[in-house]
């Protein structure tokens, strides 16, 4: 045998060798020392799920392959956000479906996670939508508003008959709240706040029904304000921004204030003095710590 002749066959063989390893290592059921190795599920988390949970996440995966799935790719190609899907999915009680009551299903925060994994399977914009539904909208008016925002707002955002989005982060200052610049100003004699400043990269803001909108107060504290388009319309604009690279059939937007101050009153005679402090548990947990005011508000021109 030549000297060639040999390096030939060696060749050879390594690429044997190497297409069997990879052949174990991607089968979906490799045996390692015994124990059976699902590439799939890695950690084995399937066995750490109750039934009720496995049959959830099962029932939303048909829905997700065989309803959204075929919607997404026209979606995606043309920026295009369709608001019956959150109707669908709200029809099968996933929008906000850890709270409990105001007709939300009330299940483990591990259901919640597989759900919100089913969408993200297929498309992260809607994923998205749902999630900034369910916990930054749905979750904030749950753990902080009244009860008389809860009963006017949770039932119809889980149906997906409402949209609704969380104005946080800015133009100038991103997502660091230390150097917010949207403040709302109280007026003692007519009972009212202006708001003024501008939110953008919001998830929902071109849709949305209410925006969750966090704004300094005179006390330096931060508040977040249920501000309604319908009452409060005046004087807030939420375009959309084009052409992202991706998340393109999320609708994202900014919220602005542009000719007139918006300027909400309090229906109440009181002075929203109720303001509690809490943390801002779902979007950043360990760096902020934001309140809601508890009370109802109307908007109008000034
Ligand atoms: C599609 C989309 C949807 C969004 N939806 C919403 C929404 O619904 N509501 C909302 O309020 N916001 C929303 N945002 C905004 C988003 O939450 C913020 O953009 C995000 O939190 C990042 O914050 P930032 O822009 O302030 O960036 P920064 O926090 O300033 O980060 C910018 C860069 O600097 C790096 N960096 C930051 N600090 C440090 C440090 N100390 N040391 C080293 N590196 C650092 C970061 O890793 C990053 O690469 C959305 C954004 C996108 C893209």
């Amino acid at each position: 045998m030549s000297l060639n002749q040999a390096r030939q066959l060696s060749r050879l063989g390594l690429k044997k060798l190497r297409k069997n390893v990879a052949k174990k290592l991607f089968s979906q059921k490799a045996s390692v020392t015994g124990a059976t190795f699902d590439w799939e599920d890695p950690l084995n988390l399937e066995s750490q799920l109750t039934e009720d949970e496995i049959l959830m996440r099962d029932q939303f995966r048909a829905y997700c392959q065989e309803k959204l799935m075929p919607r997404i790719v026209e979606a995606n190609r043309n920026e295009v956000f369709d608001r019956e899907i959150m109707k669908e999915i709200g029809q099968l009680g996933v929008l906000g479906c850890t709270i409990k009551g105001y007709d939300c299903a009330g299940v483990s925060s591990v259901s919640y996670g597989l759900l919100t994994r089913e969408v993200e399977r297929v498309d992260s914009s809607y994923r998205s939508a749902v999630s900034v539904q369910s916990s930054l909208v749905m979750g904030a008016i749950y753990q902080w508003g009244t009860e008389e925002q809860k009963q006017r707002y949770i039932p119809q955002l889980a149906v997906g008959e409402i949209i609704g989005c969380f104005g946080l982060t800015e133009p100038n200052h991103g997502s660091d709240i230390g150097t917010m610049e949207t403040n709302a100003k109280y007026d003692e004699a007519s009972k009212t706040y202006t708001l003024n400043g501008a939110k953008t990269w919001i998830t929902n803001s071109p849709i949305s029904d209410i925006f969750i909108v966090w704004a300094r107060c005179d006390d330096k504290k931060v508040r977040g304000f249920i501000v309604n388009k319908k009452e409060h319309g005046k004087g807030l604009e939420a375009p959309k921004i084009t052409g992202k690279f991706s998340l393109r059939a999320s609708q994202t937007g900014m919220y602005l204030k542009t000719k007139h101050d918006a300027f909400i009153r309090s229906t109440k005679d009181s002075q929203p003095s109720t303001a509690v402090s809490c943390s801002l548990a779902t979007y950043r947990q360990s760096r902020l710590y934001l309140s809601i005011l508890h009370k109802t508000y109307t908007l109008k021109k000034v």
